[in-house]
């Protein structure tokens, strides 16, 4: 018979629900398109995880132990400097939004859910209904899966189960990261080390942004925020031909040309030049807020980024989604998984829409500042007027 819940997506909110179900003893299954391991060399970056959402799942699942274990609360000071590197604001001392390298998050909930309850390299190709409306699960390898009382979508910004649901599609917000990385044994280290320390740094210009954040083995992820159009890396397009997978040519790119950190201080053009191998492009997408809302269906749902995909601008995105996770978790162990799922899942989205839109609306209006033409000088009035 088929577990009573299946969650696709094995990522924050997905492990994060199946460790709550697992908690409340009902049954589920996680299918999971990556490998255990073989995909943690493509999860990168640090996340903060906030006290009364992240953390407070954490907390349910019984896991407070295990993140303390992992946490870095020495790592929460960002400083705000502009691109000619003057200082310009510290903040974030002591908040209780300690950082987590985004691979130990996934292992403490991954080993915290036996291993028969997560089918890994299980890509699910579709989602769709058959002819009594029952939903069916049809993976990459030919094989299908059915019979499920409620499929949960927890399969991020690109989910294969959102369409039952809404025909929301993700849009491209204009911004892109590019993420690069600079090793304890890099040259530029210690410079960089005294400079950021523990936590992090943005540096702003015109329009585009350089951050610099520590991870758990002391190297920092840097991340060029640029504003381009969405095709701007695409091959052979009338702008530019570039490859940032091309570490050389992407670091010639970006130091060579005035409208992205040609212009910048001499510290930052070495920080760039200094990277190491090859870059990531993260293209933000986000989903429209006025688009989350749908007629609510009793045989599926969806949580985190696959339900109100944001940009990343509050850093909340994960806190969010695993906050989904909790809800919907207590909604089902409250109204139970007999008759009363229905307004269990019902009671959870009305929760779900709320959030995920003000976080959507927020992540938006954080990214105007972020990226402004005048950055950072709104933004840091905005920062001292919450102080
Ligand atoms: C550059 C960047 C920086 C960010 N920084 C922060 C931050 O500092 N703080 C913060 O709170 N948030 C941040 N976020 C947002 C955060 O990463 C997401 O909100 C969070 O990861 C959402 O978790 P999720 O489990 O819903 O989705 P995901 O993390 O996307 O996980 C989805 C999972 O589903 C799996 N999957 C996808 N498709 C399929 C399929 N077809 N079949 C089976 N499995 C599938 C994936 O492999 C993955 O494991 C950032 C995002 C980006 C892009």
């Amino acid at each position: 018979m088929a577990p009573l819940i299946a969650i696709v997506g094995g990522g924050p909110s997905g492990l994060t629900l199946a460790r709550l179900l697992e908690c409340n003893g009902i049954d589920y299954i996680v299918y999971e398109r990556n490998g255990s391991s073989d995909s943690h060399n493509h999860q990168g970056g640090t996340l903060d995880i906030h006290g009364a959402t992240g953390q407070e799942a954490l907390r349910r699942g019984g896991l407070s132990e295990e993140f303390e274990n992992m946490a870095r609360r020495d790592a929460t000071t960002a400083h705000i400097v502009n691109m000619s590197g003057k200082h310009l604001l510290t903040f974030g001392e002591g908040r209780d939004a300690p950082e987590i390298d985004r691979v130990q998050l996934r292992a403490i909930l991954h080993k915290s859910i036996p291993a028969d309850k997560i089918q890994w390299n299980k890509a699910v190709h579709k989602v769709e209904r058959d002819a009594q409306n029952n939903i069916i699960i049809l993976f990459s390898d030919g094989s299908s899966a059915g019979g499920f009382r409620l499929v949960v979508g927890a399969d991020g910004a690109w989910s294969k189960v959102r369409h039952l649901l809404t025909s929301a599609k993700p849009k491209y917000s204009g911004k892109t990261y590019i993420e690069g990385k600079i090793s304890p044994n890099n040259p530029i280290y210690p410079k960089l080390e005294a400079k950021v320390g523990r936590g992090s740094l943005i540096a702003f210009g015109p329009s585009k942004n350089l951050a610099v954040q520590q991870m758990s083995d002391r190297s920092y992820r840097i991340y060029l925020g640029i504003t381009v159009a969405e095709d701007f890396f695409i091959a052979g397009n009338a702008n530019v031909d570039l490859s940032v997978d091309d570490g050389a040519q992407a670091r010639q790119f970006f130091l060579s040309n005035s409208d992205y950190f040609a212009e910048w201080a001499t510290e930052f053009n070495e920080l760039i030049a200094s990277c190491e191998h090859g870059f990531r492009k993260w293209p933000l997408f986000y989903l429209p807020p006025e688009t989350l809302v749908w007629e609510h269906d009793s045989q599926v749902t969806l949580i985190g980024d696959a339900a109100h995909l944001s940009t990343p601008f509050v850093g909340e995105g994960v806190n969010c989604s695993m906050y989904d996770a909790l809800v919907l978790a207590e909604k089902l162990k409250e109204h139970g998984t007999g008759p009363g799922l229905d307004r269990a899942v019902e009671e959870y989205e009305k929760d779900m829409f709320k959030r995920g839109r003000d976080l959507i609306e927020r992540s938006m209006g954080s990214g105007e500042l972020l990226f402004a033409n005048d950055a950072p000088k709104s933004l840091v009035q905005v920062i001292k007027g919450n102080a």
